[in-house]
Parts: C-alpha cells; sequence; structure tokens
C-alpha cells in the first residue's frame, strides 16, 4: 500500500512537471524599463551571467510576454536584455520574422539556447549533466541549456542572411493570404512569386543538394533543393532545369531557365522556402543589383521596404554568413 501511494505521489509530481503550463509563468505586460519584472528580470539576467560564466548551474525561471502589434524581435531583444540566440530558440521561432501579435512568448531569466529532443541525448551533445537541462514550458521536447549558443550556420538560418534572391525581378506576390488567381478564393501563398521573363536564370539561394527534379502538379517544372539544418528550397514553373537529381549545387550556381509552366497566369519563379515541412516567408539577401528594380517601384509593398532595410541594416554582418 505504501509503495503504491510514493508510486502515485511520482506519478503526479511527474504529470505536473511534464504539463508545466504557461498559465503559472509570471506576465511581463509591457516593455518599459520603468516595469517591476523587467526590472526583476534585468537584474536577475546580469547576476546569472556572472554565475553561468563561473561555471556553476542556476535554475532557470520563465516570464511570459504577449507580443504587441508594434513589436519587433530585435525591441524585444533589447529591452529584455536577452541575445538573439536564446531569445529565438526559446519561442522556437524558424525565423525572425515569426513575430505574431498576441502570441505568448517566453523570456528566460538567462541566456542560453533552447534545443528540442531527448535530454540523454542533448546531455551528451552538449556536454552538461542531465539535470541541468530544464524543459522549456509549454513546449513539447523543448529543453534550455544555459550559458550555450548556436554556430554560425543555424544563426544564418534564423536571420535570413543564408538564401540569396534566386532570380532578378519584382516580387509580384508575396507569402501569406491572398486571392486565388484561379479560384478568386482566399488561399494560403506558401512562397513569394519574382516575375521575370522566361528563360532568366535562376540560380541556388543557397548551397546544398538537389533532391527533387521534375513536375510536380501546380508548381510545374519544380527543383527542391535541401539545405542544412533541415531546410529546404523550392523552385517552381521552370522552364528548363540545368541540374540533375542528387547533385551538390552552391549558392549562387545557375541550376535552371525561369518559365511559366503549371498553374500560373504569366511567367514568373515561384520560391519556397520550407524548414522541417513547414513553409515559412522566404526571408533573402538582396544583392546590391537586386535594390535597383525595388528602389524604382513606386510603392513598394511592406515585405519590398522591411527587406531592403534589413540587408542594409546587416550588410556589414552577414559575410561571415555567406555559404
Ligand atoms: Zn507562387
Amino acid at each position: 500500500m505504501k509503495s503504491l501511494l510514493i508510486l502515485l505521489s511520482v506519478l503526479f509530481c511527474f504529470s505536473s512537471f511534464v504539463n508545466a503550463k504557461t498559465t503559472d509563468i509570471r506576465l511581463i505586460k509591457n516593455l518599459d524599463y520603468s516595469n517591476s519584472e523587467i526590472k526583476a528580470l534585468r537584474e536577475e539576467i546580469k547576476i546569472n551571467l556572472v554565475k553561468i560564466s563561473k561555471g556553476d548551474f542556476v535554475k532557470p525561471e520563465f516570464r511570459k510576454y504577449y507580443v504587441k502589434k508594434n513589436d519587433t524581435f530585435f525591441s524585444i531583444m533589447a529591452k529584455t536584455m536577452m541575445d538573439h540566440d536564446t531569445l529565438s530558440s526559446v519561442n522556437a521561432l524558424a525565423t525572425l520574422w515569426d513575430v505574431e501579435p498576441g502570441a505568448t512568448w517566453l523570456i528566460p531569466n538567462m541566456r542560453g539556447i533552447a534545443v528540442f529532443g531527448d535530454p540523454v541525448e542533448l546531455s551528451k551533445k552538449y556536454n552538461v549533466a542531465e539535470d541541468e537541462i530544464t524543459p522549456v514550458p509549454g513546449k513539447n521536447s523543448l529543453y534550455f541549456i544555459e550559458g550555450k549558443s548556436f554556430d554560425s550556420s543555424e544563426r544564418g538560418f534564423l536571420n535570413g542572411t543564408v538564401f540569396l534572391k534566386p532570380v532578378r525581378g519584382i516580387i509580384s506576390s508575396k507569402f501569406g493570404l491572398r486571392q486565388d488567381p484561379f479560384s478568386n478564393k482566399h488561399q494560403f501563398h506558401k512562397g513569394i512569386d519574382i516575375v521575370c521573363p522566361t528563360g532568366s536564370d535562376v540560380t541556388a539561394a543557397a548551397s546544398g543538394k538537389v533532391i527533387f527534379n521534375g513536375q510536380m502538379s501546380g508548381y510545374g517544372n519544380l527543383i527542391i533543393i535541401e539545405h542544412q539544418n533541415g531546410y529546404r528550397s523550392l523552385y517552381g514553373h521552370l522552364n528548363s532545369s540545368l541540374v540533375q537529381k542528387n547533385q551538390i549545387v552552391t549558392r549562387g550556381q545557375k541550376i535552371a531557365l525561369s518559365g511559366a509552366t503549371g498553374n500560373v497566369t504569366g511567367p514568373h519563379l515561384h520560391f519556397e522556402v520550407r524548414r522541417k515541412g513547414q513553409a515559412l516567408n522566404p526571408r533573402i539577401t538582396f544583392l546590391l543589383k537586386d535594390y535597383l528594380p525595388l528602389l524604382g517601384q513606386k510603392n513598394h509593398d511592406a515585405f519590398a521596404k522591411d527587406t531592403i532595410v534589413f540587408a542594409l541594416l546587416h550588410s556589414f554582418y552577414r559575410l561571415p554568413f555567406l555559404a
């Protein structure tokens, strides 16, 4: 009977531990420096930076924040004293542009990284004790490891500095909900369309391996390239391919000629980026020659505008990430 009670209480503790909900977590109402939660958070991060740098383990604590309309990744990062790797990985962002107003973000009181996986494997991979690997509340199989950071390759994917614009031309249709030109219904556009005359050079947006080279309904002639860190890029409506399946291609290498195959109303390249099967807003690095037609456009859409601003802002520090 006694052992049954022990077993039940262990099970109860275990289940409450696994189901740690974000509802029990302190809320940061706003990001004002005068907010007491922000003050406390910044103080804790400072203290923990010193402790962790000495090799001490400190149990991480998380606060939550509801993303507001005008927040950006960088504004939240600065106000909460986070760094890039901590804030993006704890919130499992696929890119730094996944900043949805109303979303619940978690802010730990220290820096480190959150990684999906199994605690035993993570403990080996990052060379830390298993009990120093902390589950991130409300996120299945996501674990926080303090004091660690990502390598430049993964960070480059998150920053959107890995993919080069794959063809010259203006973006005519952006990622997200749009009116379908065939059915007139609202549909989710999983990539971006770049208008270019049939026969334009299409280049690999990043280095990788060709894993598909053929026809796919809707996409017409399609090439899919697999990159590091679970990313894939797709190039649709091609006229002809210049590569073969399983071929290794380098960033900027000519892989195809653009066309108008599949479901199209005119010649363009449909470009898509996926991570672990999920379509992402393909943030691409523009080369200087790509800015010119965009700057000539009378009404840039918001995407083109912040792509230009972002690319200019990061033109200095993106260089180390070039594949
Ligand atoms: Zn498209």
